[in-house]
């Protein structure tokens, strides 16, 4: 495991709880607060991710935070505020994609985040020059979401990587959570490969450095004990499908399917469900990423957003191999996660909306409205598909303080919808406005956002 040495300057002002104290931040706060202004959003449906639609509320925004919220007749707004009358509209809190790798996305296609009411992200693996910048991005008030971040992922097999590190013993692992917590990191990121020793000493060191820890689970570290290890989210439902015999012998027959045998089907059909739901674990689907190992590049224009789509990204999802037509039995075992995160539902795990930016065809910012869309179609109820990609994620990264719904005293994310997410949940693409950390972007303005990105018709 190498040590990577940070300096302490290059954090300086990224903000976020990654980085050192700094003079630099105050500064910024001593400057926002000079220029303050106050926004009031009156008679809109307000839909508050636990609990649901309140008709008629007026919403007041002062700076970065939200000052007021209540029924419009009683509600008072500031003489200074701009006022917007959203009658017949809907306010969602600003949405979080809980799966993004920032480095994979690349800084270019930062717009398609704000654009799309994306006022949040949670990062799961990315170089720590890449996560500075993006958290300077938000804390100098640029479109773009407020960032968690675990810096680079802990590996057990692949290589030691910018935003990977390889870690294959105890000690190792136990350095890489010291290494990274001084970093200042938000949480850890477990990835693949680890032996249970090892992953043990993970959890354990990161229960001492007081971070939580999240990501992948693997056969040395089954969903169930990832979870009963304090794992705070499992993401993908990768070897989580109960898959059978039948569906197992058709795999196991094609050598190119084999792998799908240990990412999709669990080694036991035990119902884990209950366990996560016991121990309190989040269960990222990533839905739209499943979805796009089974899609090729002539499908891509179906997508909406791919004509913002990078071409550094899209070379991304093309790899260096040739793309073949998935087969039936492929189809039909990625099409369970769905269903799975749908059991998890019932049984009462807490989910989040994370795309998995970086996999193929996932297009950054719409993909999150295409996830939102998957969990419905999987029999999800649009308040619980709202509520996963708000106020879970919020409440997953122990944020949900200051963010994740519209209350008084959380940060200013709102999105505005021009027709009711609980009715069809497409409706959350239909953006009228969005504020981001208090500043206020109309229609025209998120259109602009979007039209230098624009490669293709
Ligand atoms: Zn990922």
């Amino acid at each position: 495991m190498l040590r990577h040495a940070i300096p302490c300057f290059l954090l300086a002002g990224a903000l976020g709880s990654m980085g050192c104290s700094s003079a630099g931040a105050e500064a910024s706060r001593a400057r926002a607060a000079s220029t303050e202004h106050a926004i009031a959003i009156t008679h809109v449906t307000l839909i508050d991710p636990a609990s649901g639609p309140r008709p008629d509320v007026t919403i007041v925004m002062v700076g970065h935070r939200i000052t007021a919220v209540g029924p419009s007749a009683s509600t008072p707004v500031p003489e200074h505020a701009q006022v917007h009358d959203e009658t017949g509209h809907f306010a969602v809190p600003g949405f979080w994609d809980a799966h993004v790798h920032l480095t994979q996305m690349g800084m270019d296609s930062m717009p398609l985040f704000v654009a799309n009411g994306v006022t949040s992200v949670r990062d799961m693996g990315s170089t720590f020059g890449d996560i500075v910048l993006w958290k300077q991005a938000w804390s100098t008030g640029q479109p773009a979401p407020r960032v968690f971040a675990p810096g680079p992922k802990i590996d057990g097999k692949g290589e030691l990587w910018g935003d990977n590190w390889l870690v294959t013993t105890p000690d190792g692992a136990r350095r890489a959570v010291d290494d990274l917590a001084a970093y200042g990191v938000d949480f850890i990121k477990v990835h693949a490969g680890l032996s249970r020793p090892v992953y043990d000493a993970l959890a354990d060191e990161s229960r001492k450095k007081g971070l939580s820890f999240a990501g992948h689970v693997d056969e040395d570290y089954p969903a169930a004990w990832a979870a009963k290890s304090g794992q705070r989210t499992i993401e993908h439902g990768s070897s989580m499908v109960p898959c059978s015999d039948t569906v197992r012998a058709q795999l196991r027959a094609d050598p190119k399917l084999v792998p799908l045998l240990k990412w999709v089907c669990a080694s036991s059909n035990d119902d884990v469900m209950p366990e996560l739901a016991r121990a309190g674990a989040w269960l990222t689907p990533t839905l739209v990423s499943w979805r796009g190992k089974t899609m090729l590049l002539k499908e891509a224009p179906s997508l909406e957003g791919y004509r913002y789509v990078s071409a550094a990204l899209e070379k991304r999802w093309l790899g260096d191999g040739e793309e073949t037509a998935p087969q039936p039995i492929e189809r039909e075992v990625l099409a369970q996660f769905g269903p799975l995160a749908a059991n998890a539902h019932r049984a009462g795990v807490h989910l989040l909306v994370g795309t998995d930016i970086g996999d193929p065809y996932v297009v950054p910012g719409f993909g999150l409205h295409d996830e939102m869309q998957l969990f419905v179609e999987a029999g999800i109820p649009p308040l619980v598909a709202l509520r996963s990609a708000t106020l879970e994620a919020a409440r997953a990264l122990g944020a949900d303080a200051t963010t994740g719904s519209i209350e008084v005293g959380k940060s200013a994310d709102v999105v505005l919808l021009d027709a009711d997410p609980l009715a069809n949940i497409r409706n959350t693409r239909r953006i009228g406005a969005v504020v981001q950390n208090g500043r206020w972007f109309d229609r025209a303005a998120l259109t602009a956002l979007l039209e230098p990105l624009t490669r293709r018709k």
